[in-house]
């Protein structure tokens, strides 16, 4: 999902150790290097080694550090694919994480052709479900309270199973899975591997793994951003003038793409009432809103389409977003790990990224426990002394359209691409990111074309069939 490599993303990790020194068989070494997994990751090269000897394993690694292939390369080599059953589970926060984690399996999985991998989530139809589980699965990954669903009613057996994998073991528990995850666990062989991944390490983790991992070995790679991606600077603000503050510093940063931290859901609501007002075009993502609205918040947002995501930290963590221009936090979160966390979200390859945080006196403390713990002192600046030179309103570069018709209609990127640059003569880089779901296709378009854009694409034909397109914008 990430088109954007940044310096701390695995793939620009020239330095790192190869895949070579591992004990994996040739068919999946060469499906690595088609993948472009050229070296291993830090966390990578921490976990493999052990994890694939047999280990019980806690990882601790900020978003986007390669966690998956960490746990999916054990878990795939010890899979006997002429045995029908579960063999490997992976448990995750939301359903959007397990379908992330769902498809890089799959593309993991590709050296071998008849591995099934399903997912199992909430908020999709049972029925399905069990007849994909009759058909006989290798792996599922899904979310802790749809697999109890499953258990209980007998349609998932776990006898074979192998591996179990708590992916986001800390978000699970932010969201109140604790009781779920041990019931799920109890049910699994005892003689097992359990590998459990996590950014931080809240003290529920410690729980869970006393309770469910054997002689773990802890591998944790602590956050090292480099000063120079990210520029950070505090602003002193009265709790009053809070959210009008945000839209300042937009005004004078002018970041194409921000996430604003805010530590709750009300705050979240209110800060996207000042903003919309104020004519950004800003969205947010909470746990209220449904499945389809959370996707085209998230595409619009991964699309450039959306200038600012206003989301508390359980809604933004774990989200497979590119690296941001700005990371704003409304407010300074309590746990100094957690400010690492947030603002390790911005900083681009090769560009600065801001991180800027608003403070209102009685949180002062906060700021020193950060300043503590990552051995910095605090840049403070004025936010009086902040103009905007260029007063036009912060629009994001690009427009989503919708084409009503989706994986269901056999729509694929290509056939989008191929309607917008054949026919209707627009070019490869007026279009950006193309995402095809079940029912629709989003497709980010350069914001000068979006007009044209739409009107061509509801005249002409996707795939031999007219089409009805909506800009996501009106
Ligand atoms: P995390 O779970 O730690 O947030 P992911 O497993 O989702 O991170 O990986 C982030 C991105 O990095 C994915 O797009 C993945 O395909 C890519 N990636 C992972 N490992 C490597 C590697 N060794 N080389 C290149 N890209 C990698
Ligand atoms: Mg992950």
């Amino acid at each position: 999902m990430t088109d954007i490599i940044s310096p701390s993303s695995p793939a620009a990790n020239p330095a790192g150790r190869s895949f070579d020194e591992l004990p994996l068989s040739p068919a999946m070494l060469t499906n690595l290097q088609q993948l472009g997994y050229l070296t291993m990751t830090p966390i990578q090269a921490a976990s493999l080694p052990l994890a694939l000897a047999g280990q019980d394993l806690i990882a601790q690694a900020k978003t986007g550090s390669g966690k998956t292939a960490a746990f999916a390369l054990p878990l795939l080599t010890k899979l006997n694919p002429r045995r029908f059953a579960v063999q490997a589970m992976v448990l995750c926060p939301t359903r959007e994480l397990a379908e992330q984690v769902t498809q890089e399996i799959r593309r993991l999985a590709r050296f071998e052709d008849n591995i099934k991998i399903i997912s199992l989530c909430g908020g999709t139809p049972m029925r399905p479900q069990i007849n994909s589980l009759e058909h006989g699965a290798h792996i599922v990954v899904g979310t802790p309270g749809r697999i109890m669903d499953h258990l209980q009613r007998s349609s998932l057996k776990l006898e074979a199973l192998d591996t179990l994998v708590l992916d986001e073991a800390d978000r699970m528990l932010d969201m109140g899975f604790y009781d779920d995850i041990a019931y799920v666990a109890q049910q699994c062989p005892a003689q097992r591997q359990t590998l459990l991944f996590s950014a931080t390490y809240p003290d529920g983790i410690a729980q869970l793994a006393r309770r469910f991992l054997r002689n773990p070995q802890s591998v944790k790679l602590t956050e090292q951003h480099e000063d120079s991606t990210i520029r950070q600077r505090f602003y002193e603000v009265s709790h009053e003038g809070r959210l009008q503050a945000v839209g300042v510093l937009l005004k004078h940063y002018r970041p194409a793409s921000t996430l604003a931290f805010c530590n709750t859901k009300q705050q979240c609501r209110d800060l996207l009432d000042v903003l919309q007002a104020q004519g950004f075009h800003a969205l947010t993502l909470n746990g209220d809103l449904e499945q389809r609205d959370r996707d085209q918040v998230l595409i619009q947002f991964a699309n450039r389409s959306c200038s600012v995501l206003v989301a508390t930290d359980v809604a933004a963590r774990g989200l497979d977003i590119a690296k941001l221009e700005a990371v704003i936090n409304v407010d300074v979160t309590p746990d100094p790990e957690i400010h690492v966390h947030r603002i390790g979200r911005t900083g681009r390859a090769g560009e600065d990224g801001w991180a800027l945080s608003l403070c209102s006196p009685a949180e002062m403390n906060r700021v020193d426990e950060i300043a503590k713990m990552t051995g910095s002192e605090p840049d403070w600046h004025e936010l009086d002394a902040l103009q905007s030179c260029d007063n036009s309103p912060l629009l994001p570069p690009m427009v989503t359209l919708q084409i009503l018709g989706g994986r269901k209609e056999k729509i694929r990127p290509g056939d989008v691409l191929g309607a917008l640059t054949g026919e209707a003569g627009f070019s490869r880089e007026q279009v950006g990111k193309i995402t095809v779901t079940e029912q629709s296709t989003y497709v980010a378009v350069a914001r000068n074309i979006a007009r044209e854009a739409l009107r061509k694409l509801s005249a002409g034909k996707v795939k031999g069939k007219a089409v009805r397109v909506r800009s996501l914008e009106d």
